[in-house]
Parts: structure tokens; C-alpha cells; sequence
């Protein structure tokens, strides 16, 4: 399945099926990351990009990037996820009734090949196991490792994005339609929490990504080590909390409430939106003053994780 994007703050809106965080969000959670690398591994990373660069023929969606490369790659695999057709290990659909006592397999599939031209099967937990398995072998060629580094920097970020961990047969809330704010047509929830919060809060106080990656690390440096107290890559337990928080914050404020379903993968887009849409939920100041100070925590324990990981893999 598919999921928006956290679109750039000068990108059009539009809403064609598409990726994770946005791109403010994807380069927020590189810029706090690399503030906390070690000398040595801000060091590799440069030279991992620098020998081996992003293709200069590829469309790159987001075209307000920050001069660093690990900002810069960082959304490298939205560019690319469906001619590498790895669209499926962006997120996973946990259903939002499951809680982490139960297994993730029956919505994480073992990482395979694409077979026909589809979808190379996997999801975001274990497609950060993959690509760190391929960065931490050092048999690898430089290209390989670049490769693995650019879909790890996307992956921390998306996995710490609530709708990609959870589902209502919405397909990550993308199936939904609500009012945000007076915008003239409805958004779906997945959009909102891509792009649209975040895209209102950056404007309100005017700050660039640099500046809010800034700010971020300022006001959330006392948790930099409750965040990484656990193991260096922990994707497993990551996905359950993240879980957790959309259950509580991203459905759980929404008011009308959207009932808990029964998950279905035979479930239709336009049939769940039209049920959706029939509550008439509206969002506006008090789910934005809810639902940001989650998103910050978001970014923040995203990045500050993905510079645990590259500081215990590139050394
Ligand atoms: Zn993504």
C-alpha cells in the first residue's frame, strides 16, 4: 500500500499516493541525527554519498533540500521506492486493536525478491534489518552501502511516523476524509499527519527545516538518553510504541471517534472514506495542540535514534 508524504513546505499539495514523512520531516529527523554523530561517523557518511552520489537523472520529489547529505538522502527512497518496488517497506499494517503481545509476521512478510514485476515483499521492521545486515558488511561495495545508508536514514524516520505502524483497513489512514481546519476540500489523516501539521507549524513560526531541527534539539536534548537506552536498532519495539501513540493520539483525539474495525484486507478505499467522511470530524486548534507536541517527540526520538545506529554501525 502507499502513504503520503510530508510535502515541502513550497511543494504543491497534491494527493497522489506517495510516501512517509514528508520531506520536512524525513530532513528534520537527518539534521537532529547529525548534530548527535560522532566525529568519525559524520565523517563516513560524507564519503559514503560522496563515492557514490544520488543519480543527477533522478526526479527528486522534495526540491527545497538542505546542503547536507544525510538531509539530502533522506528522501532518496520515496524517489526511488517504486522503480526498486519497495513501496511495501515504508510501514506495516498493524491493526490498530493489536497490541505488542501479539507477533508482527502475519504484516511483515520475510524480505524476497519482486517476482512479476510486484512489490519485493517485507515491511519497514524488517527492511531496517535488511539494509543494516548490507551497511555492516563490510564485503560490500561502496555503492552497496550508500545504497543501505540512504533507505536506513528514510526508515528511522517513517518507522517513528504513527500511520506507518497502523491501520483500520484505511491503509494507514489514507482512506479517510476530514476537515482540516477551513481548508476548502477535506484531507485524508494520513496527509495531515504527513505533511499538513507540520507544514502549519513551520509557517506559523516561519522557521526553515535547519532552524526547527535546531530548536528540536534544544528543547528535547534531556531525552536523548532515555530514547537510545535500548538497543542501537530495535526496529521491532520502535514500531509497537509508534503503534501505541497512534492509537492513543492520531485516532485516539479525533473527535467524533473513528471505531476500531475488524481488520479486513479485503477492505475498499472509497467505502471506508464514505464511512469515514459520514462522522463529520473536524480538525482544528485542539487536535493541532495535541498532535504536535507528538510529531516534535516524533522527530526528535527518530532522530536522535538513527544517530545511535549509525554511530554503532559506521565507525
Ligand atoms: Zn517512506
Amino acid at each position: 500500500m502507499r502513504h503520503l508524504l510530508w510535502i515541502g513546505l513550497i511543494a504543491p499539495v497534491f494527493s497522489s499516493p506517495a510516501f512517509g514523512w514528508g520531506c520536512e520531516g524525513h530532513q528534520i529527523v537527518a539534521l537532529i541525527a547529525r548534530a548527535h554523530l560522532t566525529q568519525a561517523t559524520s565523517a563516513a557518511v560524507d564519503e559514503l554519498f560522496r563515492s557514490t552520489p544520488i543519480d543527477p537523472a533522478l526526479n527528486r520529489f522534495c526540491k527545497d533540500r538542505p546542503n547536507d547529505p544525510l538531509a539530502d538522502a533522506a528522501t532518496w527512497a520515496d524517489d526511488t521506492k517504486s522503480a526498486e518496488k519497495t513501496s511495501v517497506w515504508h510501514y506495516v499494517d498493524i491493526p490498530r486493536s493489536a497490541t505488542a503481545v501479539t507477533s508482527i509476521d502475519p504484516w511483515c512478510p520475510p524480505i524476497g525478491p519482486s517476482v512479476d514485476g510486484k512489490n519485493r515483499p517485507g515491511c519497514i521492521v524488517n527492511a531496517i534489518e535488511y539494509e543494516l545486515g548490507i551497511l555492516r558488511d563490510t564485503s560490500r561495495t561502496p555503492g552497496d552501502s550508500a545504497t543501505a545508508l540512504r533507505y536506513i536514514v528514510h526508515f528511522l524516520g517513517d518507522i517513528h511516523m504513527p500511520l506507518h505502524d497502523s491501520d483500520n483497513n484505511d491503509q494507514g489512514g489514507n482512506c479517510t476524509s476530514i476537515q482540516f481546519f477551513a481548508e476548502e476540500r477535506p484531507a485524508n489523516l494520513h496527509a495531515i499527519w504527513d505533511y499538513k501539521l507540520i507544514q502549519r507549524e513551520l509557517e506559523k513560526d516561519k522557521l526553515s527545516q535547519p532552524a526547527y531541527a535546531a530548536s528540536l534539539n534544544t528543547r528535547f536534548a534531556d531525552r536523548f538518553a532515555a530514547a537510545t537506552s535500548g538497543p542501537a536498532d530495535a526496529p521491532l519495539a520502535w514500531a509497537w510504541e509508534t503503534h501505541a501513540i497512534s492509537e492513543s493520539i492520531t485516532y485516539g483525539k479525533l473527535e467524533p471517534a473513528i471505531p476500531v474495525e475488524t481488520p479486513n484486507p479485503q477492505s475498499v478505499c472509497a467505502t471506508e472514506r464514505d464511512k469515514v467522511q459520514a462522522l463529520h470530524i473536524t480538525i482544528g486548534e485542539k487536535y493541532f495542540a495535541e498532535a504536535m507536541p507528538v510529531i516534535d517527540e516524533r522527530l526528535a526520538t527518530a532522530g536522535f535514534r538513527l544517530a545511535a545506529l549509525l554511530n554503532a554501525t559506521l565507525r
